[in-house]
Order: C-alpha cells, then sequence, then structure tokens
C-alpha cells in the first residue's frame, strides 16, 4: 500500500494533503458500510462526512464492532476486512474494550518504529550498534466467536509477520518474549539482559509502571539471578523450553565474575542508580512517563542515574497511532508528541481547559490552534469513524506543517465529593508537591492511585501510597513512616488542589481532611496482577489514576500500612 511513508520531513510538510488522502481512501473503502450508509447513503464526499457523522464514544459504535466481532461481515462498519481485535488496556476507562483492527495498523507501527528508530540514533550516540532491553509481555489471545484474534495491540503485533520482518536489536530473543509465563518472562529478559549488559544502550518498557515492577521484581531475584550467571544454569522452576533453550545459548557457560558484579552492585544498601550500575552503557529510559506515568518518575529517577534521560517516545492507543517525541531529551513535562498524518484521519474538538465544561468547534489536524485544549477523534482503517478518544491534550508546537501535543490527561477521569471537580492533571500536581516533600524524606513513592470516599461526612480524598526507603529498602519493618514528614504530604497536596477544592475544604463540612494511607510493598503489583486477572495486558498496563470500583479498592484496603490525615485546611 502506498499509504505508508516513513520520511519525516516529507510527512509533516504535507500533513494538510496527507490527511485529505487518508479521509477519500478511507470513505472511499467504507461508503458502503452498513454504518457510514445511514449518514452518508453511499456518498464518499469529505465535507458531507463532516456534516452528517456523528462524533461518537466507544458505547455508540459497540453494538455494531460487537456484530462482527460475532461473525456479521466486515462491511458492517468496515470496507477494509476487519482480520482482528485488539483489546485495550482499560485501565483508565474500567471496562475493556475491543478494537477492530487489520494489518494497516501494523503498517502503522512499522511507519513509527523506523522513524523512532531514526530520532533516537540522531540523539544518541551508537544506539544503532547496541542493544535494546526492553521488557515486553506477552498476553494470550483468544478469539472472537467469530475466529478471529483478540489480543492487547502489542502481542498481537509481536505474532505477526510485520514484527518479524522488523530490524530488532532487542536484548531478549522473540522466544522469551512470547513466553505467555509472566514470571519466567520476567526473569529470563533480566537474564537475558545481564549477560549482555556491555551492550545495553536503552533500558525500557512501554509505559513506567511496568519498569517498575521489574526493577521491583529484580529486588527479589538479584541473588538467585547471580547465582544462574555464575554457574551457567538457569533455575529449574523455569520450564518453559523456549526460554530455556534460548539462555542456554546466551550464558554460554559459568560467568562468575559477571556474578560477582552482579552480587556486589545489588548488595549495597541503597539501590540509587542501580539500573546505571548493572547497565554502564544504557543511554537513556526508554519508557512512557507522561500522563498517569508520571508518577513513576521519582521511582525512575532513583533507580536509574540522574543523567540518564526518561524517553517517552510514542503516543498511541488501540484506536490509533498518534505519533512521536522528536526530542527525546526534553525533561517529562516538556514532552511533546508529533502527530503522524498518515496514520489515520484525526479530528480534534476544542474543550475547555478543564475538558469538563464546554466544547467547542471540530477542526482538522492542520487546523488546531496553538495553546488550546482538544480531544482528538479518530476515523481508521478498520471501522472507526470520529470516535473519540477520551484523552485532553495542548497543543504546543507545530513542526513543518504538523501540531504537536502534550499529553495532558484522561478526560473523564476526575475526583469529586462535593461540587469541586478535580482532573488528573490536578491530581498530578498534588502528587508533584508530596514527592517535594518526601524528597527531603529517607522515602520514595513508588505508587499512587487515589479514591474519593464518601462514606464519611462530609467526602474527604484518599491517597493510596506505596513507599519505600531509598536506602536498606527491603522490608516494610525498616520503612521510616514520619507522621510529621507525611501530614506534611497531606498538607503540600491540598494546598497545590484546585480553587473549587481548597474552597470546598475551607469549609470543613464540605470536604474532610485529604487522607493518606501508606500501603505494604508489592501491593501496586498486587493491583496490577488484579487488572491482569481480569483481562488487561501487562505490557498496556497503567495504574488507573482513581479507583471507583469495590474489588481493585479492596486490593488496597487489605494492606494499608497507616493513616495520616492533613491537620489544617490550605488557603484559599
Ligand atoms: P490502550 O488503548 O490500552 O493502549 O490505552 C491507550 C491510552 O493510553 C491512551 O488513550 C492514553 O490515555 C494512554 N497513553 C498512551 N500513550 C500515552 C503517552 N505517551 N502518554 C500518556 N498517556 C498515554
Amino acid at each position: 500500500m502506498s499509504r505508508v511513508g516513513c520520511d519525516l520531513e516529507e510527512l509533516t510538510s504535507n500533513a494538510k494533503h496527507i490527511q485529505d488522502d487518508v479521509l477519500t481512501k478511507i470513505l472511499k473503502a467504507d461508503a458502503n458500510t452498513e454504518y457510514l450508509q445511514q449518514f452518508l447513503q453511499g456518498s464518499s464526499d469529505k465535507e458531507l462526512f463532516k456534516k452528517n457523522v456523528p462524533v461518537v464514544s466507544y458505547e455508540d459504535v459497540k453494538p455494531y464492532i460487537d456484530r462482527v466481532a460475532n461473525g456479521e461481515p466486515s462491511d458492517i462498519i468496515s470496507g477494509n476486512p476487519i482480520t482482528a481485535f485488539f483489546l485495550s488496556s482499560g485501565t483508565s476507562s474500567g471496562n475493556l474494550k475491543i478494537f477492530p483492527s487489520n494489518n494497516i495498523y501494523y503498517e502503522n507501527i512499522q511507519t513509527i518504529c523506523t522513524i523512532a528508530s531514526v530520532t533516537m540514533s540522531k540523539y544518541f550516540d551508537g544506539f544503532k550498534q547496541g542493544k535494546e532491553m526492553r521488557f515486553t509481555f506477552f498476553h494470550p489471545i483468544s478469539t472472537t466467536p467469530c475466529g478471529l484474534p483478540l489480543g492487547p495491540v502489542m502481542t498481537s503485533f509481536t505474532k505477526s509477520e510485520h514484527y518479524r520482518s522488523l530490524a530488532k536489536n532487542s536484548t531478549s530473543p522473540d522466544k522469551i518474549i512470547l513466553c505467555p509465563d509472566t514470571k519466567q518472562s520476567m526473569y529470563c529478559q533480566l537474564l537475558c539482559g545481564l549477560v549482555q549488559r556491555d551492550e545495553v544502550v536503552s533500558v525500557g518498557a512501554m509505559f513506567a509502571s511496568v519498569l517498575v515492577q521489574v526493577i521491583h521484581f529484580l529486588e527479589s531475584y538479584w541473588k538467585e539471578l547471580a547465582n544462574n550467571i555464575r554457574c551457567g544454569h538457569v533455575s529449574e522452576w523455569v520450564t518453559d523450553l523456549s526460554c530455556r533453550d534460548s539462555l542456554s545459548i546466551l550464558l554460554g557457560g559459568p560467568n562468575p565474575e559477571l556474578a560477582d558484579l552482579v552480587e556486589n552492585e545489588c548488595g549495597q544498601k541503597s539501590w540509587q542508580g542501580i539500573v546505571s550500575r548493572l547497565w554502564p552503557k544504557a543511554k537513556c529510559i526508554d519508557t512512557i512517563v507522561t500522563g498517569t506515568m508520571a508518577q513513576y518518575i521519582p521511582a525512575l529517577e532513583f533507580y536509574c542515574s540522574s543523567e540518564l534521560p526518561l524517553v517517552s517516545k510514542l503516543y498511541a492507543c488501540s484506536e490509533a497511532l498518534f505519533g512521536l517525541n522528536l526530542e527525546p531529551l526534553n525533561k517529562p513535562q516538556h514532552v511533546s508528541y508529533t502527530f503522524l498524518p498518515n496514520m489515520s484521519y484525526f479530528e480534534f474538538i476544542d474543550v475547555d481547559v478543564d475538558g469538563l465544561t464546554t466544547e467547542g468547534e471540530i477542526v482538522d489536524l492542520v487546523n488546531v490552534k496553538l495553546g488550546h485544549y482538544y480531544e482528538p477523534l479518530v476515523t481508521n482503517f478498520s471501522g472507526l469513524h470520529r470516535c473519540r478518544v477520551g484523552d485532553v491534550l495542548q497543543v504546543t508546537g507545530f513542526y513543518n506543517m504538523t501540531p504537536q501535543f502534550r499529553f495532558v490527561r484522561r478526560k473523564n477521569t476526575v475526583l469529586s465529593v462535593y461540587a469541586e471537580s478535580t482532573t488528573e492533571e490536578d491530581l498530578l500536581k498534588a502528587l508533584a508537591s508530596a514527592t517535594v516533600v518526601l524528597e527531603s524524606s529517607d522515602l520514595m513513592l513508588t505508587g499512587f492511585t487515589c479514591y474519593a470516599d464518601i462514606s464519611t461526612v462530609p467526602g474527604h480524598y484518599v491517597f493510596y501510597m506505596e513507599l519505600r526507603a531509598k536506602v536498606n529498602n527491603n522490608s516494610n519493618n525498616d520503612l521510616p513512616l514520619d507522621n510529621k514528614v507525611l501530614v506534611e504530604c497531606c498538607c503540600a497536596m491540598e494546598e497545590s488542589l484546585n480553587g473549587a477544592y481548597r474552597l470546598s475544604r475551607s469549609k470543613d463540612e464540605h470536604i474532610g481532611a485529604l487522607e493518606i494511607r501508606v500501603v505494604q510493598q508489592g501491593t501496586f503489583d498486587s493491583l496490577m496482577e488484579f487488572y491482569v486477572s481480569r483481562g488487561s495486558s501487562i505490557t498496556q498496563y497503567k495504574t488507573p489514576m482513581c479507583i471507583i470500583s469495590a474489588e481493585p479498592l479492596k486490593v488496597l484496603e487489605d494492606n494499608v500500612l497507616a493513616r495520616f490525615f492533613s491537620d489544617k485546611s490550605p488557603p484559599i
């Protein structure tokens, strides 16, 4: 298909033309679908499309998607045959969703990977010559009632022809990445990375939450990993034959020197900078730390050397791939994603800064305005037309003719116990204030979520936090929970919440004192396991910013170690 182009300059200079072309192709293919027929009566006219086809959310089109998944023909929604379904993480919205898909999505991944690789090589010398230690996990692929594969995007891609033809320089052989047992896979991927430590130029995982989990896993298993390296054998509990075969080649025999080194580094009291110590040639940490993932920045900065840039490379979802961060050295708070106009057809609804009240006009990709906030709409090659993505983005600039966006937050994630409405961005600001307070202590934040507790009168905000001691951080017993520091955290968080919150809080009868509930170490891993057991993929897992349902809440509640409350109302 001539649609795929990998020349960044050409793509971004001709954004308008390419977007027009993408829409023409989609409408020509889809004009006679049952879905579009009702609005366009078979026409593929672009203006008519914008006038007549409604903006929809997933729930609106779910009945059509379900019909195809249940065996009715693809052309209910898409002229291009549907060949697979993607399972979205569902951790942001709470519900698992399935999206129709086909090879065009995989071609788009190839395009994006090619451009990303060129960008990384431009900024990091010798990047192409080294290896990436990128933790990816396989999620079982099931089938829809009509027999089409159903799995998370990355797993589905890993199984595709397109993945096989992609140039890769990963420390982990495909056979290990494809191992369905997460624990065995994680263990083996770490072993592969340790054995090839001198070649590793980047350490990463799709989302920061996963990378932090891997580092915690390393904390529990480094002695065993070192033993395996010392004797040149993989532990017996790793039973997956493909993993064992791949590793026996990579281990290549006993390596006591490397084993000593791993033991020396991991055996130190503090794990500060452990990633850079174990992988000294790593030039960056390649993982998404924007949006809800920003909560993992302090932990990653602690575990990695402070000079190692945290690179959020990509912005994408199961509906469409959007774009790339072309300036990987930018600090996380200054990351913007440049949309690639050949991925899908994009429109944008102008939304208020708070993204909640009014929604303005809908504009094309090239017509967004600098500084404005938008929710993207996707029209893709697999049957979605003007579908809301549920994210809020802000235009930060243009690369050639193509806009760049900062990820602001998920649209609907708000916490409210009275008349105030607290957005995900507000929560991240509060979290940043808490982090500043924690920095002066021996504690580090490694997990965070919140909950609007309206069982108390008045209702109040509860923040679940998993904390670790920066030194000797292996046991809860050592956690130096200083009442003064944690109360100060509560107060700092309240002070940085928005005006409506502070006003309602100042009248104690509207909102009660903000509470921090410190949970045991490993609780956020259990939370992830809970969501994974419900069908989420680990690779795409994002810790929910807020918890609304009882079951995940119970995972947290069962592990509460201590509670702290703010001891004064914040200034208005
Ligand atoms: P999924 O469909 O499960 O892959 O989830 C897609 C969602 O993940 C997006 O709509 C965003 O809310 C979030 N997401 C993806 N990439 C990023 C990113 N680079 N920064 C922040 N959030 C992201």
